[in-house]
């Protein structure tokens, strides 16, 4: 650990921090803070804070909804954008229930358990995201719109782009809050941002992909901006997705990397990994795509993958092999949105690749033919298969995989299911407008 708890009061003294953020996220991945003031923070860091976990979503137990916030010290750090006189900081969590035993309900604490499974097979998990948003103008009320201020309108005499500024002080406050930002550059989509930052620890990673998203939304705010993580704002247009890069150290020496394969630089290990992120993709798409519109992104046309394949050059393809090689050797794994929890996704995904070495499961032949251009029968005789094609048949898929059934544990994945399933329900009854300009005037 880097900070003790003599550490943080001391900082907080010498920063002038007056309100300190605990936080930790809901099964859907939603951000949520219990403030309390600096009086507190002592009790705070010996995890003596409680809550009401009965109106968190997922979280509902009738008899025990007294929680308690246990804080990763590490997770200390300043909200830059916020006054320095008093300032404000924040502490990631992990949730605990009555008993002082870890929140089976915490998708913190979920990722951690799979961690922990790897290490007892002597592997750590890296992962490094690259997450992309939409940075959208808001009306007169402030609500966010989908209009983009890159294409500025006849009247826009500015030559600044709104956009590009609001990423600028984005990616500067990330750094103050302690990321290492490698780079961050516009999409192919008018609006479209990513910005990536370094891999590091699964757990890490999980953390700082939440940090991210809530530094976005609130930097692109004091801009005048709403910045947006839903996977496709509009149609014909790129959607958002979160590639992951991912790879296995044992002890401090990247496993994936086998100077002796000619063809991909990968070793057995990395293989087996991939051979099982294929096998169970169609069960952890629920996890790493889990809203409605995810599945609008996982089509063909727009850079997202839509077939369940490998390659080391192919973008197309599921998995795709960067040509780094050595201690940065890695996989990508194109599939995940920036909707997931990425919590319980880190935790599928690594799931899925220890059951593949475990089982050792081979991933069969790279695909070296552009996947979109095959036509079904070659695609078929080729054996890729396709992801599912809307969060029902995802559900569908999730709910045969015993194996990431048991990364999320009975409680996560009842709750989220039941969540799931609701939000299905209510879009399949909509009527929506493309029905109307479809039908209303034919019959
Ligand atoms: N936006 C694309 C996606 O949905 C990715 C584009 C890219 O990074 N090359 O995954
Ligand atoms: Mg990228
Ligand atoms: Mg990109
Ligand atoms: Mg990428």
């Amino acid at each position: 650990p880097r900070y003790t708890k003599s550490d943080i009061l001391q900082k907080a003294q010498e920063l002038d921090v007056k309100f300190i953020r605990l936080q930790f996220t809901d099964i859907l991945g939603i951000i949520k803070n219990v403030t309390i003031t600096v009086d507190q923070l002592e009790d705070a860091l010996d995890g003596k804070i409680m809550f009401d976990g009965s109106s968190i979503e997922g979280f509902t137990r009738i008899q025990e909804s007294d929680m308690y916030l246990r804080p990763d010290y590490d997770t200390f750090t300043i909200l830059p954008w916020k006054p320095r006189k008093g300032a404000e900081a924040r502490l990631m969590c992990d949730i605990y229930d009555s008993n002082n035993e870890p929140f089976e309900g915490c998708p913190r604490g979920i990722l951690k358990k799979v961690v922990e499974e790897a290490r007892q097979m002597g592997y750590e998990l890296h992962a490094g995201p690259e997450p992309e948003f939409f940075l959208f103008q808001t009306d007169e009320e402030g609500n966010p719109t989908v209009k983009t201020n890159d294409k500025g309108s006849y009247f826009d005499l500015s030559p600044v782009d709104l956009g590009e500024n609001a990423r600028r002080d984005i990616v500067l406050a990330l750094q103050e809050m302690g990321f290492d930002v490698e780079t961050s550059h516009h999409e192919v989509a008018p609006g479209q941002h990513e910005i990536d930052f370094k891999y590091t620890r699964a757990i890490r990673t999980a953390d700082n992909i939440v940090t991210f998203k809530f530094v976005t939304k609130a930097i692109a705010a004091e801009h005048g901006l709403y910045a947006t993580f839903m996977p496709k704002p509009i149609f014909g247009e790129n959607g958002s997705g979160m590639h992951v890069h991912l790879s296995l150290f044992k002890d401090g020496i990247n496993a994936f990397y086998d100077e002796n394969d000619k063809e991909t630089g990968l070793s057995q290990v990395a293989k087996y990994f991939i051979g099982g992120i294929l096998h169970h993709a169609k069960g952890f798409t629920a996890i790493t795509n889990p809203t409605i519109n995810s599945y609008k992104r996982l089509v063909p046309g727009y850079e997202a993958p839509v077939y369940i394949s490998w390659s080391g050059k192919n973008r197309s393809a599921l998995v795709r092999v960067p040509a780094a090689r050595g201690n940065a050797s890695r996989i990508e794994l194109r599939s995940p949105d920036p909707s997931a929890n990425p919590y319980l996704a880190l935790a599928v995904i690594l799931k899925a690749g220890l059951d593949g070495i475990k089982n050792k499961m081979d991933p069969g032949p790279q695909t070296f033919n552009n996947i979109y251009d095959m036509t079904p029968v070659e695609r078929l005789e080729a054996g890729i298969e396709m992801l599912p094609g809307s969060l029902k048949e995802a559900l569908d898929y999730l709910s045969q995989d015993e194996v990431i059934k048991e990364a999320l544990g009975p409680h996560v994945y009842e709750h989220f299911v039941k969540a799931k399933l609701i939000e299905w329900d209510i879009y399949r009854i909509q009527v929506h407008k493309w029905e109307l300009d479809q039908y209303l005037g034919i019959f």
